[in-house]
């Protein structure tokens, strides 16, 4: 299984790696630094060995492939140089912060909602939550002016790896922990304010769309 270096680290960017296995443009290597789309956070791009990395996915072992742009110029047992494309990642990483900061103030303020689905990217958080009624406004209003007074005490933020099961990982922040897996920063005062807007998905579906006023 493919070693998990953005587990130890969310701030490595560059690593080396060897190549263990190749199928068309798909590249397995020892370790990475590219996060697999999953939990909702997509995956991460990027270079390998001077190649673009246009995605990264689990496979159905949870051994993680980089998906190149084109045949790699690399073969099975190369050593390699692996760059995530940091930009975009660390927005990533802040996004997903306020992913679990929005959950926790959303239950708080509107009680039972049933959460169906979340997407984060670098450019926004979608959470869908499946219910009858549009979600109040004045209700949302509250969830962000919550978030972003949590997100202004710049506090810690805290990931570990559960002792009996080793790649199942929780979150801490203030009041908030849950399980995930995912990349986060160091602490809230990264993230900046964030705003959010309502979206309608359809019937009996409400989605909320979270995004930092800063990039
Ligand atoms: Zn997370």
């Amino acid at each position: 299984m493919t070693k998990r270096l953005y587990s130890e680290d969310p701030y490595k960017q560059l690593f080396e790696a060897v190549i263990e296995r190749i199928e068309g443009n798909n590249a397995w290597l020892n370790q990475t630094c590219f996060y697999p789309e999953s939990g909702g956070q997509a995956g991460d791009t990027g270079i390998l060995n001077g190649q673009r990395v246009v995605d990264t996915q689990f496979d159905s072992e949870k051994s993680i492939i980089h998906i190149l742009e084109s045949i790699p110029t690399f073969k099975v047992g190369d050593q390699v140089e692996g760059q995530i494309d940091w930009d975009r990642r660390y927005k990533i990483m802040r996004i997903h912060a306020v992913s679990h900061i929005m959950e926790y103030f959303l239950f708080q303020v509107f009680g039972q909602l049933k959460l169906t689905g979340s997407h984060l990217n670098e450019k926004y958080d979608k959470s869908t939550y499946e219910l009858d009624e549009k979600l109040d406004l004045e209700k949302l209003v509250e969830v962000a002016k919550r978030a972003n007074k949590l997100i202004a005490q710049n506090l810690p933020i805290e990931t570990w790896s559960d002792e009996k099961r080793p790649h199942f990982r929780y979150w801490k922040c203030g009041p908030i922990q849950m399980p995930c897996g995912g990349t986060h920063p160091n602490n809230t005062s990264e993230i900046g304010p964030i705003k959010i807007k309502r979206e309608t998905g359809g019937r009996g579906r409400e989605k909320v769309v979270t995004s930092l006023c800063s990039s």
